[in-house]
């Protein structure tokens, strides 16, 4: 299987650039979220769970004892000798500037690390922030803002309590355009009330916005969420592998070519979670994803 004959994935785009295989390494550097710590809420996103999607080996040392730890990792089972470092627990933007740089300029200090990829909210990018990221792109370092918007319809964000709306999000993009940054947007299918045909909407705002990548997901119900509590009340349908595999069909089918593809599928970590089941075989579902686009 060579999902690359079809999609344009972002390992192949950084081998193309970089001449060999650059992979991410994850960060947690103990950021919290404003949807956690009361000034946009409490309770958070009712999917998240950061514990079922942060490698639990990312949970304390400083950002070079980490980065350290998970290379070594990775280098035991593949031949990648540079990373990018992917701070992903929480909102990575959410701090003082210079506690932001100081962790930044941490991670870049190692020789092997080439560039940063910042998981964060839309409503956590302010000018400042995007200045210092822009600096780093100058600076010759591969540098990516991945936007967490999961959908863009306001109901559904209300509904999934996100504590941002759209618009922010639209107001987010233009920002980081306006500093020439690179942008990866997340996207959550299955979110309730939601359909395949709203999957491809949201995905056709974002495209229409000019954002470079695009990291795509099945909402994964997980222990310890508000989401779990209503799965449990039979308030949130389970979304089936056909209907997902078929939107990232269309998806992937339709997209213009230069559209990088951070991910595909999602890869919680399994004791957490509670449904949908099959969302635990990644491959059997890149393989579904596959044929889908060889029988297209
Ligand atoms: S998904 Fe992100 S924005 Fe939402 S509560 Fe979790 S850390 Fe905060």
């Amino acid at each position: 299987m060579d999902l690359t004959r079809y999609v344009n994935t972002f390992g192949n785009y950084l081998r193309q650039k970089y001449g060999e295989p650059i992979h991410k390494l994850s960060v947690n550097a103990d950021f919290t979220c404003p949807n956690r710590d009361g000034t946009k809420g409490i309770g958070g996103c009712s999917f998240c769970n950061n514990n079922s999607f942060s490698p639990a080996s990312t949970k304390a040392g400083s950002v070079t004892a980490q980065l350290h730890a998970a290379r070594t990792r990775v280098e035991q089972v593949r031949k990648a000798r540079r990373f990018i470092a992917y701070f992903q627990s929480y909102s990575n933007t959410y701090g003082e500037i210079e506690r932001l740089k100081a962790l930044y300029d941490e991670a870049l200090a190692a020789d092997e690390i080439i560039g940063l990829a910042i998981g964060t909210r839309p409503d956590c990018v302010p000018d400042p922030v995007l200045a210092l990221l822009a600096d780093y792109q100058q600076q010759g370092h591969e540098i990516w803002l991945e936007l967490g918007l999961q959908s863009s319809f306001d109901t559904s964000l209300e509904r999934i309590n996100r504590g941002h709306t759209f618009a922010d999000y639209e107001d987010a993009v233009q920002r980081a355009h306006h500093f020439g940054l690179n942008l990866c947007t997340h996207l959550i299918m299955g979110i309730p009330g939601e359909t395949a045909k709203d999957t491809l909407t949201s995905y056709q705002r974002v495209l229409d916005l000019g954002v470079k990548a695009i990291k795509i997901h099945p909402l994964h119900i997980v222990k310890g969420t508000q989401l779990a509590r209503e799965w449990k009340q039979g308030l949130v349908p389970d979304l089936t592998m056909d209907d997902y595999v078929n939107t990232v069909v269309e998806i992937i089918k339709t997209a213009p070519k230069e559209l990088l593809f951070h991910r595909l599928t999602g890869s919680g970590a399994h004791q957490y979670l509670l449904a949908p089941d099959w969302v635990k075989h990644k491959w059997d579902i890149l393989g579904a994803i596959y044929a889908g686009l060889v029988n297209h």
